[in-house]
């Protein structure tokens, strides 16, 4: 079962949705949107309201491409939202482009989406049958449909809550209903969203980063199960807990992956996270090496902290840049082929002889998903004239998909999916390999395990999916039932 049966492409995207006193709202989305640019590169869109009409935007590519000259100045207005998508192989579609927005009898509607949904089939099929056509196979439409016809009584907060009683899964949306902007995060809290204040006013975005770069302060995380409705002309914002549950399901790759490390997320700075996530590494499985080097860029924060760890016990290690990325080369992970994955990963990186020639070297990534990456890195640095390589990973082995928004190849492609670490050492041919273990993860966050996802690292998803097994009790909507409230909604 990959990934794509479930419902289209999964989608980790950038989010982000502003009010603001006056100021026209696109130029600073525009700006959160350049912010957001690593959750997704495939297109970005802006959706504006001006308290008369909608205003939409949506491009192909990153964010400097993908608006042109006078495109800012025609999205009119003090609120709006705007998206990046996240690309997945195979699925460059500009159907799917964000943010989605339909007009309805009683207004307008904008959404971004940021996750993906588990019963998008099901919640579909409900719709269609009512007589509804759908333009795209995508889950956000599926949102965006249901809370349009709930939104038909006129009461937003009202009709969130019914759909959120029918959809099931991963999501982090900023929505716009006529001139109100509101964000929203799933019960579980699986992809992060959190609230800051500008000068003139209040965003949403999927990571403090945003913020930073609007100049405003983070106020705090969007809580699981939480709706924040923004206040026309930037004048507050309002909170209701629609939702809640006893456990959440914070995805815990976005720590040690996919979010930027100077975002704060769930109440972490990620760099501080991924840098004790390589001191854990070097606790559980420290080994003596003369150069520690960290896989651009996304090793980097954990060789620092594993380095540290290892100095403070003593060792007599240095920690070196080894490898050398060439930035102009895009991303090599959602290449279609093999082959073009490989090459692409000796076009990005080429190693420092004079830190590797004749030295042990311990080599540190966040993770390893094909084993593409680590296999092309080990070859470079054995040729190189590395006397021996080690490779320690800041995560535990990924051995089953992502069904919740992360682009993690299917169960046949990853490398640990049925192989044990001796077998992987022996494939990417290393002289050592460990991996970090999931209790280190855990503790390192500061979260129970049962407050995390850990689907990709044990097989278990914190949701109902459809031929996987859960690792907990869900809390599932009833789909048909249009009046029903959560289980534990809070008026
Ligand atoms: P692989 O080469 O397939 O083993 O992938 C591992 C490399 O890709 C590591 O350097 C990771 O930093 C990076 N990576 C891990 N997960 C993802 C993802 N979902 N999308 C893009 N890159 C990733």
């Amino acid at each position: 079962m990959t990934a794509g049966r479930l419902n289209g492409p999964t989608e980790k995207c950038g989010v982000v949705g502003v009010s603001l006193d006056g100021r026209d709202a696109a130029r600073p989305l525009y700006y959160a949107l350049y912010a957001l640019q690593h959750r997704g590169q495939e297109s970005a869109g802006i959706v504006t309201h001006d308290g008369f009409q909608q205003y939409d935007h949506v491009g192909m590519g990153l964010v400097g491409d993908a608006f042109g000259p006078g495109d800012l100045e025609d999205l009119r207005g003090s609120c709006g939202i705007g998206h990046a998508r996240y690309p997945t192989a195979g699925s460059v579609d500009s159907a799917c482009a964000q943010p989605f927005s339909v007009s309805f009898k009683s207004g307008s509607l904008g959404l971004s989406h940021n996750g993906n949904l588990v019963n998008t089939d099901e919640v579909r099929a409900d719709i269609e049958a009512q007589g509804h056509a759908f333009t795209s196979d995508g889950d956000t439409e599926v949102i965006a449909h249901d809370l349009a016809r709930n939104l038909l009584d006129g009461d937003l907060i009202r009709a969130v809550r019914r759909t959120m009683n029918r959809v099931h899964g991963s999501y982090a949306l900023t929505i716009m209903h006529d001139d109100t902007v509101v964000g929203l995060r799933d019960p579980e809290g699986n992809r992060p969203l959190c609230i800051g204040e500008l000068e003139d006013g209040y965003v949403l975005a999927s990571e403090s980063a945003a913020i930073d770069t609007l100049d405003g302060d983070l106020l705090r995380d969007v809580r699981p199960g939480e709706l924040v409705v923004l206040e026309p002309d930037g004048q507050g914002f309002e909170t209701y807990q629609l939702v809640e549950r006893e456990n959440t399901a914070h995805c815990f790759f976005e720590h040690v992956y996919f979010a930027r490390p100077d975002s704060v997320i769930d109440g972490s700075l990620v760099y501080e996270v991924r840098r004790g996530l390589g001191r854990k590494l070097w606790e559980e499985s420290g080994i003596d090496s003369d150069v520690v080097m960290p896989v651009p860029d996304s090793g980097r924060a954990f060789a620092s902290g594993y380095a540290e760890a290892a100095q403070d016990d003593g060792a007599d290690v240095e920690f070196a840049e080894g490898l050398m990325k060439n930035r102009y080369v895009g991303r090599t992970f959602i290449m279609p082929t093999q082959d073009e994955r490989e090459r692409a990963v000796r076009l990005k990186l080429n190693p420092i002889r004079s830190t590797v020639e004749g030295k042990t070297v311990t080599l540190i990534d966040d993770s390893i998903v094909r084993g593409t990456t680590s296999t092309q890195l080990v070859e470079l640095l054995q040729e190189a004239g590395a006397k021996a390589v080690h490779v320690r990973i800041g995560a535990p082995p990924i051995v089953a998909p992502c069904y919740m928004g992360i682009n993690m190849a299917s169960r046949e492609e990853l490398i640990a999916a049925d192989g044990s670490v001796e077998d992987i050492r022996d494939t990417i041919d290393v002289d050592s390999l460990s991996y970090l273990s999931i209790d280190a993860v855990a503790e390192t966050l500061g979260e129970h395990r049962q407050d995390l996802c850990l689907g990709c690292v044990t097989g278990e998803y914190p949701y109902d999916i459809e031929g996987e097994t859960t690792d907990r009790e869900v809390n599932r909507p009833v789909i048909g039932d249009r009046d029903g409230e959560p289980a534990h909604a809070d008026d």
